[in-house]
């Protein structure tokens, strides 16, 4: 469980100094159905390529554990001048709590 304030004082690229910015969590955005990863997925299911792709879950990494984890998608709203941004690196859990 990883617990982050949902205010902070971040730097902003916008304004290119250390604003007070608040974090918000963003969930279910489905991908771009153009985008390179999903046509590639896309053009292995009309071929056909061994087992390819794995439609369950439980077999998507063979040999290994399962990844119980993510990068979180977290978005970062500057209130300075009410531009958002994405963080460098995202924080990477499998629970994740704002605190207000
Ligand atoms: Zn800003």
């Amino acid at each position: 469980m990883v617990k982050i304030p949902k205010e902070q004082n971040r730097y902003c690229p916008h304004c290119d100094t250390h604003t007070e910015q608040t974090v918000k969590e963003v969930t279910n955005v489905s991908a771009s159905p153009m985008s390179k990863k999903h046509r590639k997925r896309q053009r292995k299911i009309d071929h056909g390529y061994g087992s390819f792709p794995y439609e369950n879950p439980a077999i998507r990494s063979r040999g290994r554990k399962n990844p119980t984890s993510e990068k979180k998608d977290l978005r970062y709203t500057c209130k300075e001048c009410g531009k958002g941004h994405m963080p460098k690196n995202p924080i990477r859990t499998s629970k994740l709590e704002i605190e207000r």
